[in-house]
């Protein structure tokens, strides 16, 4: 038995929110339920924030109402804020992902908050949820942990204190996030691994962007720091509106090839991937999508792990 490894998709919602048109409701649904259809069980599925900025998520609610009725699915949105995380549970989301900036300029452009003002702001999040009757998880991402467009260089004993303060906050996990894609595997193994020795693995996930062409061996990095969980988008989609110079995801086709291939068992159906491509490129006419995998063909070496 291959050793499993869970692939988070955040297309619908990294991907999504850079895109040039907005993609119809009813073909973002239809869009998750083929990703289902390819055996991926977690998916966030959008953001709560104020349309204005990011038109491209308007529909999140509805969103996340369709999404909850596909079977086996964890429904996770991502939520700057108290009013986002209400308006989640209200929608009937499993998972919110709320992002703290570990660089101080991006965590003002991306929440008009400084980093620990955002902690502060998931303290009350955390509260909140936690006095409801349904339940539901949250997650913290430390975004901008292996560099920032905005400031450089972000200190690795930032990202330990900020990881810190998130599990010390109550969150159920924490993510690291290299949202401009500027991290390179060496650091990843040390960020993972002087992160877990302060607050243990309650960091169990990786959200890494494939700027410079070093995605996946970041993403190797972290699986052999013993991470199981990744963030990934279909067709390397992705970015941020508040990082210049971000780009894609890694991408979910590519990574899922990669770990199968090393007997890691994703549950993943590589065809199934490339299906749901169609439905994406139906509802995005214009976007570029990338991937080895599917530039190349499924090779036919290619065995899935038991
Ligand atoms: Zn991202």
């Amino acid at each position: 038995m291959g050793e499993k490894v869970k692939i988070c998709e955040v297309g619908p919602r990294d991907g999504l929110q850079m895109a040039a048109s907005i993609m119809p409701t009813a073909v973002k649904i239809e869009w998750i339920a083929s990703l289902v259809e390819a055996g991926i069980h977690e998916i966030e599925v959008g953001s709560f924030v104020p349309p204005k900025l990011i038109p491209q998520m308007a529909d999140t609610a509805e969103v996340v109402r369709a999404s909850r009725a596909m079977h086996g699915l964890t429904v996770a949105a991502l939520v700057p804020n108290l009013k986002g995380a209400q308006r989640a549970h209200e929608s009937g989301a499993d998972v919110i992902i709320v992002p703290v900036s570990v660089s101080e300029g991006h965590s003002r452009a991306n929440t008009n908050k400084g980093s620990l003002d955002q902690v502060a702001e998931l303290r009350g999040i955390v509260d909140w949820v936690r006095a409801q009757e349904r339940p539901m998880k949250v997650d913290a991402g430390c975004a901008t942990a292996f560099g920032c467009s905005i400031e450089g260089h972000v200190p690795q004993e930032r990202v330990v204190m900020v990881a810190a303060a998130l599990a010390e906050a109550g969150v159920d996990n924490v993510v690291l996030a290299d949202t401009v894609g500027y991290g390179n595997p060496m650091q990843v193994r040390a960020t993972v691994r002087a992160v877990r020795q302060e607050i243990g693995p309650v960091l169990d996930r990786l959200h890494l962007h494939d700027t410079m062409g070093l995605g996946l061996a970041n993403a190797l990095a972290g699986l052999e720091e013993g991470i199981r969980c990744f963030d990934s988008a279909l067709a390397g989609l992705g970015g941020c509106p508040f990082a210049p110079g971000a780009s894609g995801n890694i991408v979910t086709e590519d990574l899922v090839f990669m770990l199968e291939s090393m007997g890691f068992a994703t549950g993943v159906d590589l065809d199934g991937l490339i299906r749901a491509r169609e439905v994406l490129q139906r509802g995005l006419p214009g976007a570029a999508l990338l991937g080895n995998v599917t530039k190349a063909g499924i090779p036919r070496t290619y065995r899935r792990a038991a």
